[in-house]
């Protein structure tokens, strides 16, 4: 299908402090094409994550809507929203949250098996994947076991592992040194340029963020092109 991967519409999302009412996103207005890589660059406190929670269906927009792939999703119930995070949208944090007590190649079939994928299906996915992201030598460590670097890279190819249609990162690299960054980001480049994926990548890194398609940042709660 042509067109955006997904859309945010006049996106609002709100919050309230006490008696105050915090007006993060406001008239929020973005979309992201197939194959695209996309910086979100702006202070801590912006709204990024809050920007992402919303775009990755985590959090639903107080008015306004996201498009992922032609369907208006900021309506539905929590149900639909949880299948379409399931199969069509992957994350990746700042640190990478995998399941301590299972191996690599397990915590990449993990997702697939949620989905109902065979694990002789989902295992040979989730190698491929590790391959990919040049750590299938340590599938079978468990986190502890991995670098930093690697552990991200098992992240990213987790994030993956069901073909998502976006890709939503929060600070993927912000935990790693300089080198490990650059290595695990172009990795992840070359994930999405390969399966035309769209991703959106909020980091402070702006040598890395010059690498992207594109850089935007938030300001008055709109989401504009970075300067
Ligand atoms: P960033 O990711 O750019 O650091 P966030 O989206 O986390 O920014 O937060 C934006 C602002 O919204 C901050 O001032 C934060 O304190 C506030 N905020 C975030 N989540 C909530 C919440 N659940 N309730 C109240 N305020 C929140």
């Amino acid at each position: 299908m042509s067109g955006p991967v997904i859309e945010l519409k006049s996106v609002e999302r709100h919050y309230e402090q006490g008696s105050r009412k915090l007006t993060i996103l406001n008239d929020a207005n973005f979309s992201l094409q197939r194959g695209e890589m996309v910086a979100l660059v702006a202070p801590s406190g912006a709204g990024k994550s809050t920007l992402l929670h919303t775009a990755g269906l985590l959090e639903r927009p107080d008015a306004g809507d996201v498009i992922l792939n032609g369907r208006a999703c900021g309506r539905l119930s929590d149900v639909e929203r949880t299948a379409i995070r399931r199969n069509d949208i992957g994350f990746v944090y700042q640190f990478h949250h995998l399941l301590p007590e299972f191996s690599a190649l397990e915590n990449v079939m993990m997702p697939q098996l949620v989905k109902g994928l065979k694990p002789s299906d989902a295992s040979e996915r989730a190698a491929q994947l590790l391959d990919y992201m040049k750590v299938g030598k340590r599938a079978q460590h468990r986190p502890a076991e991995l670098s930093g670097g690697e552990q991200q890279r098992v992240a990213i190819a987790r994030a993956v592992a069901n073909a998502p249609l976006v890709l939503f990162a929060d600070e993927p690299t912000g935990n790693l040194d300089p080198a490990t960054a650059g290595y695990v980001f172009d990795a992840l480049s070359a994930l999405v340029r390969q399966s035309g994926l769209a991703a959106l990548i909020a980091t402070h890194n702006l040598e890395l963020a010059s690498r992207m398609d594109r850089r935007v940042t938030l300001s008055e709660g709109k989401i504009v092109v970075m300067r």
